[in-house]
């Protein structure tokens, strides 16, 4: 709860009222990301000072000229995702560690018994800090692990991954991130110039046979690297 003007916010019932304007929208569909997204309290990923702008359906500054993305981006993504309990995920941008806490609790929710992981890399380290510091208090340090470097370059050490997300707008699919893909598994990737993308999935369907939907133009960050910007 947070003192908002003359008004007293209850961020829990915030949460709720957003999740349900996204079913409404037919952005989220699916039980375990509409459960996940009800259960990360997002106030707990931004800066002081934006707490209470944390429901709005809006990216919101984080440190460094970064963003949070918005909630129905990381809904969107995680929905185009289809993720599912046991999955190994690798996020590239970790920012305020909020999408990599929600698709911690769709891959390896607290009471499963084959959990999943979560692999993040974020190349500003101070950011790498601040999501380290947001998961340990919000108890997802454990399913999730917080890597400072080259995201472009993937994270060899874990692979091959179930899915991998990309929250930052490349100009073309990092060759790492193909090659640590699994066969079936799929790759969630902004695609385009630095100041407009497409959502793309791209699904590996053999070691060199690729096959690409893109799903709505959107606007990141620039992925910065030696396979990005
Ligand atoms: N997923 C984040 C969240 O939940 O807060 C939001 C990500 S923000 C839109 C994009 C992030 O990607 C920024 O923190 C930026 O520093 C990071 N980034 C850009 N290029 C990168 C790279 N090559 N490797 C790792 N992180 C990168």
């Amino acid at each position: 709860m947070l003192w908002f003007g003359n008004e007293l916010l209850d961020f829990k019932l915030e949460r709720k009222r957003l999740v349900e304007r996204l079913i409404n929208e037919g952005v989220l569909k699916t039980e375990k990301v509409i459960k996940a997204m009800l259960t990360i309290p997002r106030e707990e990923f931004v800066l002081p000072e934006y707490r209470k702008y944390a429901y709005i359906d809006s990216p919101l500054p984080i440190l460094k000229g970064q963003t949070i993305s918005a909630p129905h981006m990381v809904a969107l993504m995680c929905e185009v995702a289809t993720l599912d309990v046991g999955h190994t995920v690798l996020e590239i941008g970790t920012g305020s560690g909020y999408h990599a806490a929600v698709i911690a609790e769709i891959v390896a929710p607290k009471k499963a018994v084959n959990k999943g992981h979560v692999y993040t890399i974020e190349r500003i380290p101070e950011l790498a800090e601040f999501a380290r510091n947001n998961l340990e208090k919000t108890g997802y340090s454990d399913r999730v692990t917080v890597i400072v470097g080259d995201g472009t370059l993937g994270y060899p050490d874990a692979a091959p991954y179930d899915r991998i997300i990309v929250t930052a707008a490349a100009p073309q699919e990092p060759k790492p991130l193909l090659e640590q893909l699994k066969i079936g598994g799929k790759l969630i990737i902004p695609i385009g110039s630095r100041y407009m993308q497409y959502l793309y999935i791209v699904e590996k369907i053999s070691e060199r046979q690729f096959k690409r939907e893109s799903v709505i133009p959107c606007v990141f960050v620039p992925l910065i690297g030696k396979y990005g910007w």
